[in-house]
């Protein structure tokens, strides 16, 4: 079951409900109760700017050659 975050907008707490996907887009009230609240991106999908790996635009072809680590 995918994982939604949610942001209370009255107390500014985050938190993180369970639900179906079809349910995505209900309401979902913060475990202080209150009812405004608004839908964040999922964790998953969100700190995803940091690349794995180096990636040099106009390298050698692949390899480690790139950056001149093996010239
Ligand atoms: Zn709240």
């Amino acid at each position: 079951m995918p994982r939604y975050e949610y942001r209370c907008r009255s107390c500014g707490d985050t938190f993180e409900v369970n639900r179906p996907m079809v349910r995505s887009s209900d309401p979902a009230s913060c475990p202080a109760g209150h009812d405004d609240t608004v839908k964040l991106l999922s964790a998953v999908a969100v700190g995803g700017t940091k690349a794995a790996g180096p990636a040099p635009s106009g390298g050698g072809g692949g390899g480690c050659c790139g950056g001149g680590c093996c010239s």
